[in-house]
C-alpha cells in the first residue's frame, strides 16, 4: 500500500517537516528551517502558503529532510539565501552571510557622505555580499573585492550581476601577494575564529562551511589585521571576533590609525572595529 500517497497542504507539510526536524533542531530553528523547505519545494512565498488549502505532494522532501538532519545548512541546500535585501548564491566555496555582517555594512555607511565618490575594497570578499550592498546603497562609490578563493570569486561575480551591481573583483592573495593600490576605505571580514574554538561550534558551521574563510592559527589569530593595517587606506572598517577587540584596535594603533573605535553588534558582543589613518 502507498504510504497515505503523501498529500497534505502547505501547512502540514511545515508541520511534517518541522517534526521531522525535532531530531536534530531546536522547535524555533526547526520551525524556520521547514518553511523555508515548503516555500522552496513549492515555489510559493509564505503568504501564498498559508493561504493556500489546496493538497500536494513533496516529492523530493525525503532526500532534502536526510541532509538537513545531517545538518548541512538550507542556504546550502537550496543554493540561495537573502541577506541585507539581497537574494544571494551561496555554495560552500563562500560562507553563508550572518546578520552581524550586515551591521558592518551599516557601520561602513556612516564613515563616508553618501555623495563622495570614494574608492573602496571589500577584502575576502566570499559571496561578494558586502562589495554588493555597498555598492547597492552608495551608487557614487567605486567598490573593488578581492578574495583568494578563485571559486568564491566565481559566485561573487555572479552575485553582482544577478543584483546588476558593478563591483570589480580580483583575485589576491592579502598574505602573500604584492602591495595593492590606496583606497580610501577598505571594509572587511576575514577569518577570524581560532581552530580551537571548534569545539563550540555546531555542525552546520564545522560540517559545511569553507575552513579557509573561518579559521586561523591561534598562535597568530591577527595575522588578517595585520595584513589589512598594512594595506594603503585612509580608513578601515573590520568584523572582529569578540575575543579580540583590544588586540585589533592596538595593530590598527601601532600600524599608524587613529579615532579607533570598538563597536558592539546587536547581541551585545564586541564586533566591529573602525580606524582612520593619523594625518
Ligand atoms: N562570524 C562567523 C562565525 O561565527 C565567522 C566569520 C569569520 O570568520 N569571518 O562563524
Amino acid at each position: 500500500m502507498t504510504p497515505d500517497l503523501l498529500l497534505r497542504t502547505p501547512r502540514q507539510w511545515v508541520h511534517y517537516t518541522a517534526e521531522r526536524l525535532r531530531a536534530a533542531y531546536e522547535a524555533d530553528e526547526a520551525e524556520g528551517i521547514a518553511w523555508w523547505v515548503v516555500e522552496e519545494c513549492l515555489g510559493c512565498t509564505r503568504t501564498e502558503l498559508l493561504l493556500s488549502r489546496d493538497e500536494r505532494d513533496l516529492p523530493s522532501i525525503d532526500s532534502i529532510l536526510e541532509r538537513l538532519l545531517r545538518h548541512e545548512p538550507v542556504q546550502y541546500i537550496f543554493g540561495r539565501t537573502t541577506w541585507r535585501g539581497l537574494s544571494l548564491r551561496v555554495t560552500p566555496a563562500t560562507l553563508i552571510p550572518r546578520p552581524e555582517t550586515a551591521e558592518l555594512v551599516d557601520q561602513a555607511l556612516t564613515l563616508y557622505p553618501a555623495d563622495r565618490p570614494i574608492r573602496v575594497l571589500d577584502a575576502c570578499t566570499g559571496s561578494g555580499c558586502i562589495a554588493i550592498a555597498l555598492k547597492k546603497e552608495r551608487p557614487c562609490w567605486q567598490v573593488d573585492a578581492l578574495d583568494v578563493s578563485a571559486e568564491a570569486l566565481t559566485i561573487a561575480q555572479a552575485n553582482a550581476e544577478a543584483n546588476q551591481i558593478a563591483v570589480r573583483f580580483f583575485r589576491h592573495d592579502l598574505l602573500g601577494d604584492a602591495p595593492l593600490p590606496d583606497y580610501d576605505l577598505i571594509v572587511s571580514n576575514p577569518p577570524y575564529v581560532r581552530l580551537s574554538e571548534q569545539a563550540e561550534m555546531t555542525p552546520q558551521v564545522l560540517d559545511y562551511e569553507p575552513h579557509a574563510a573561518l579559521f586561523v592559527p591561534d598562535n597568530d589569530a591577527l595575522i588578517f589585521y595585520r595584513a589589512l593595517a598594512g594595506l594603503h587606506a585612509a580608513t578601515l572598517c573590520v568584523e572582529i571576533n569578540e575575543a579580540f577587540g583590544r588586540e585589533v584596535c592596538e595593530v590598527f594603533r601601532q600600524a599608524g590609525y587613529a579615532d579607533i573605535q570598538l563597536i558592539h553588534d546587536s547581541y551585545g558582543k564586541a564586533r566591529i572595529v573602525t580606524g582612520r589613518m593619523a594625518l
